[in-house]
């Protein structure tokens, strides 16, 4: 068995709990430890895959295909692992196992209750995939705040864990939050108090406590939060807002964190962030500023698309730029001309998206970039978007749509397959997860990524209709990325542009602060030397 690392959030929600798990991650692996992450969700949806961006923001797929939490992209961005299903545990699915066994008869008469059988079926996922990783410490978050209804079951599984395990096998972490209180300018260590002693009543005591706010936090403060939770005071770690979320282990690392969590636990390694310091620092020092437009439909909530933005970030490391961006509603380009909304920017972004809304808008944007010579990257959508608008405005197939939005288009460029017409159920039926991509040598994907085949993580429903793809081909669209067996088109891009490149799949996904995507590398690498708003003519063929 590993060790373990229970992570609990107190007093609010959203002061970066899954930030805080992720750079402990960090820490312990630039140790030389290897760890791994999982997320125990309260909610009772079985994955996020049904909710709305506005309700849960991005959904993260893995490469075994599930559709998780947005806190899976960090944990997997900051350890630099991939992670599993098995990472991403939700009350819904502990609940779906159990009464699936129950109405099979598994239970042989008993009576079903949330202890002991919910409680150990949650132990099982927790020991499964400390198996399955092989790690030497697993780091287990728990979602939403302690106090609240819907956790307890967790909270009580991780009590039989710590009490199963030696002692000295298990650490609780808590971040909780000092709010400020303006009118006697000081941090408020109450809140934080009550929280503690509502976990202590559940039968845990915290081992750590990592109090976020908003402004630096006095030594009395540590104290008094040291001597009212009954925690070692060099355990009370304060964690101020950072200016950059990949300075956060950093940050822990030199306030002790890592030195104290591997003394409690009996590990050895000695610290070694050098690397990730270096990565930092480039970030937090650009040679020069790039702005770029992503066009979506949920905007106005950044958290929708967090993968994109954090490989834009990543990208920018690398190209040694800061990129800006420009968040823009695909429905403002219906109404205003796209020269107006888009004026200025070096380059644009179409991400992933379901549905009709700013679907024409995303077209203008496509068209946009294309008729400008700005360089472009499609998402998933974002590649059926340009496949579309090339369809229709190069090749004259008016009304050229995809059958999602215009069933009944005439040249439905992108199309439902025939395994997934029938489909109705919504939860987990979509084409999820790692599939293989086979390059074409000598196109910009294959220069991009400088190897044969990748393996990139998808999850949509329409694909490209090869019906189309000798006419699309013959006019300039080349493709550039296919299924092995060449069936299934997974790149695209228009030759003779500087960078108009469409996926059908989700490169944000893979993309790490120190190991940028290829794809979003060499995009930022052409915004660099994008000249503002040149038109350009595209040679057809
Ligand atoms: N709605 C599109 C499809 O299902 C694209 C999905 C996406 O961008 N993730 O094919």
């Amino acid at each position: 068995m590993p060790k373990f690392i229970f992570v609990t959030g107190g007093v609010v929600s959203s002061v970066g709990k899954g930030i805080t798990t992720a750079s402990l991650g960090r820490i312990l692996k630039s140790r030389g430890i290897s760890v791994s992450i999982q997320k125990l969700d309260p909610y009772l949806n079985v994955d996020p895959g049904t909710m709305s961006p506005y309700q849960h923001g991005e959904v993260f797929v893995t490469s075994d295909g599930a559709e998780t939490d947005l806190d899976l992209g960090h944990y997997e961005r900051f350890i630099d692992e991939d992670l599993s299903a098995a990472s991403s545990v939700t009350s819904g699915q502990v609940y779906l196992s159990v009464l699936e066994r129950e109405r099979r008869g598994d239970y042989l008469g008993g009576t079903i209750q949330q202890v002991p059988h919910l409680t150990n079926e949650i132990k099982a996922r927790i020991y499964g995939v400390a198996s399955e990783t092989q790690c030497e410490v697993l780091i287990c978050e728990v979602g939403g705040t302690v106090g609240d209804i819907e956790g307890e079951t967790f909270i009580e599984a991780i009590r039989q864990i710590r009490h199963e395990q030696p002692r000295d096998t298990c650490l609780s972490v808590h971040v909780t939050f000092l709010p400020w209180v303006g009118a006697t300018g000081e941090l408020k260590t109450k809140p934080t108090q009550h929280s503690v002693r509502e976990l202590r009543s559940k039968g845990i005591q915290p081992d750590v406590i990592l109090t976020r706010s908003d402004h630096p936090v006095p030594r009395e403060i540590l104290e008094k939060v040291a001597l009212f939770c009954d925690v070692e005071p060099r355990a009370v770690i304060p964690m101020e807002t950072a200016q950059t979320i990949y300075e956060v282990p950093i940050i822990l690392e030199e306030r002790g964190l890592g030195d104290y969590v591997i003394d409690r636990l009996g590990l050895h390694g000695t610290r070694d962030l050098d690397e990730w310091r270096d990565m930092v620092h480039r970030l937090k020092h650009p040679s020069g500023v790039v702005e770029v437009a992503v066009v979506g439909k949920y905007v106005e909530l950044h958290d929708a698309y967090m993968s994109v933005k954090e490989s834009l970030a990543h990208a920018g490391i690398a190209n040694a730029v800061e990129v800006d961006i420009r968040w823009i509603h695909a429905e403002m380009l219906e109404s205003r001309p796209a020269a107006d909304v888009l004026h200025g920017v070096q380059g644009v972004i179409v991400p992933g998206g379901f549905g009709e809304r700013g679907w024409e808008g995303k077209l203008k944007a496509a068209e946009w970039a294309r008729t400008n010579g700005i360089p472009y990257l499609g998402l998933c959508l974002g590649m059926q978007v340009m496949v579309t608008e090339f369809a229709r405005n190069v090749c004259g197939m008016d009304g050229a749509n995809s059958t999602e939005i215009d069933p009944e288009s005439p040249f439905p460029v992108i199309s439902l397959l025939e395994e997934q017409t029938g489909i109705v159920a919504k939860g987990g039926t979509m084409r999820l997860g790692g599939y293989p991509c086979r390059l074409t040598p000598g196109s910009l994907a294959g220069e991009s990524y400088a190897t044969d085949i990748v393996t990139e993580r998808h999850r949509h429903r329409w694909e490209f209709n090869n019906l189309y793809r000798e006419r699309l081909e013959a006019a300039g669209l080349r493709v550039s990325g296919t299924s092995p067996d060449g069936s299934l088109v997974e790149i695209s891009e228009i030759a003779g542009h500087p960078f108009m490149l469409g996926t059908q799949f989700h490169p944000e996904l893979r993309s790490r602060p120190n190991r940028p995507h290829p794809l979003f590398r060499e995009f930022v690498r052409a915004v660099v030397g994008a000249r503002r708003g040149a038109p350009l003519e595209v040679a057809a063929g």
